[in-house]
């Protein structure tokens, strides 16, 4: 571990044993301890005891969606990851992913908090072999269109992408694990993270060491809620299952002037229009139909009156690729165009990318391979679907771009979720949708297989 001053006081924060207000219980109905003295761990094993987790889980991830939290700024939720992992008598530390990147995210139209909202907790003997488990925590700005008694109470700001599941499922693997902690054959690592939508927050863990202190993970594992699958399938890939993605802002810079006389001004507003027409080229006309790569401008800001020319105009959008290479030679590609369309209707460009691109998000064959085989139990159709990669992006392709790593889609999209009687929802709407719902069912799923991994990674690692 390093001895920087950040270590230290990550040290001096480390919550070591809780005062337990009850003998053996300290989140009601959870106790520290089982009557079960059997030392397997298949999944069915797990899933019982994820069972027996599932009310407080469930509650904890309602509690998450009444106050969802956006970049940085995930201040409650980070107090109440604490408060559950102190009953839990797990050792943690806070004041994780300092958020370094503020202006450049304010450049890009991100409000975002100070950070340091994120959380690294350890169960198992201290040392190697270690696996590390993540969850992200952050919210985005949404105004919620569901009615449930666990809406959003913060107006225009919502878990609609299913973090506050996430975050509650790897607590309930905390708890699950917690109680196996002497059948833990070396270390796991859980973290939650914050603002995974557009902040990176993902690489300021890593920055901060999360992989690199003693014991060092040699695998990470990080699932997200599927809308797209059904309610008890498991999906994913080998190779890029999540894009790369970077985001841009070109300002078009020309002459304006009175629009009666166009011969006096370098008009940028129609440079930016030929500049819009050349970029859908880069996708159409010069990529390998066979290979993916997203082009798209979602911004044009220009002009404020009808006699005037306006000096510049304003163009942005983002860049998609499955592959780091692709992405920068998109960049390259668009950098070229952009200049070389400005210049030829006599305007200038300048271009400004994101200050954290993230790389797509990859799942090392070779573990992928391994991890299908112990997930299979996990899903009602008892294998791991292999799904088509999404242009989406997500930050656990910072861990995986460090390590072997494998993300997995949890198949939650039904017709029909009532969780309580007069309450039905359509748990197949899209995330990022003021209409999402979590499938709270899902959440015993994650909670045993968050667990069943990262036991079985571990009976792996350390068997000769
Ligand atoms: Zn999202
Ligand atoms: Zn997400």
């Amino acid at each position: 571990m390093r001895r920087d001053a950040t270590t230290m006081r990550k040290v001096l924060t480390l919550v070591l044993v809780a005062t337990a207000t009850t003998a053996d219980e300290t989140i009601p109905g959870v106790r520290l301890t089982r009557d079960d003295t059997d030392t397997t761990h298949t999944f069915a094993d797990l899933w019982h005891d994820a069972g027996e987790q599932q009310d407080w889980v469930v509650e904890t991830r309602r509690e998450l969606h009444r106050t969802p939290e956006l970049l940085f700024d995930e201040k409650q939720t980070a107090a109440k990851i604490a408060q559950v992992l102190t009953a839990l008598q797990v050792n943690f530390t806070t004041g994780w992913a300092k958020n370094t990147k503020r202006a450049e995210l304010a450049a890009k139209g991100f409000v975002s908090g100070e950070g340091g909202t994120g959380i690294v907790a350890q169960i198992g003997s201290g040392k190697e072999p270690c696996v590390l488990l993540r969850a992200d925590i952050d919210g985005l700005p949404i105004h919620e269109n569901v009615d449930s008694p666990w809406k959003s109470t913060e107006d225009g700001r919502m878990h609609a992408c299913g973090h506050d599941g996430h975050t509650a499922m790897l607590l309930g693997a905390a708890a699950v694990l917690k109680r196996r902690e002497a059948e833990i054959k070396g270390t796991i690592r859980l973290i939650w993270q914050p603002a995974e939508e557009g902040g990176a927050g993902g690489k300021r863990m890593v920055e901060e060491g999360v992989l690199s202190m003693e014991p060092k993970p040699q695998a990470a594992f990080g699932f997200h809620q599927w809308p797209f699958l059904p309610l008890g399938s498991i999906g994913g890939r080998p190779g890029p299952m999540l894009a790369a993605t970077e985001l841009f802002d070109i300002v078009v810079s020309g002459v304006g002037g009175h629009a009666a006389m166009p011969h006096h001004v370098k008009d940028p507003i129609v440079a930016a229009a030929h500049v819009v027409t050349a970029l859908q080229a880069i996708a159409a006309r010069e990529t390998d139909p066979l290979s993916s790569a997203v082009v798209s401008v979602t911004m044009f800001h220009a002009g404020d009156a009808y006699n005037v020319i306006p000096q510049g105009a304003r163009i942005g959008g983002t860049l998609r690729s499955l592959s780091t290479e692709g992405l920068q030679s998109l960049r390259d590609r668009v950098d070229a165009v952009v200049h070389a369309t400005a210049l030829a209707h006599r305007c200038n460009a300048s271009i400004a990318w994101s200050a954290d691109a993230y790389p797509p998000t990859m799942n090392d064959p070779e573990l992928w391979k391994w991890a299908t085989e112990i997930a299979a139990p996990a899903s009602t159709e008892n294998e791991v679907r292999v799904i088509d990669p999404t242009m989406g992006g997500e930050d656990f392709a910072f861990y995986a771009q460090e390590i072997p790593s494998v993300f997995l889609a949890l198949g939650q999209g039904a017709k029909s979720f009532a969780p309580e009687p007069g309450l039905e929802f359509d748990t197949t709407v899209t995330v990022h949708n003021g209409r999402f719902v979590l499938h709270e069912d899902l959440l015993r799923r994650g909670v045993a297989l968050h667990a069943h991994l990262a036991l079985s990674y571990l009976d792996r690692a350390a068997s000769p």
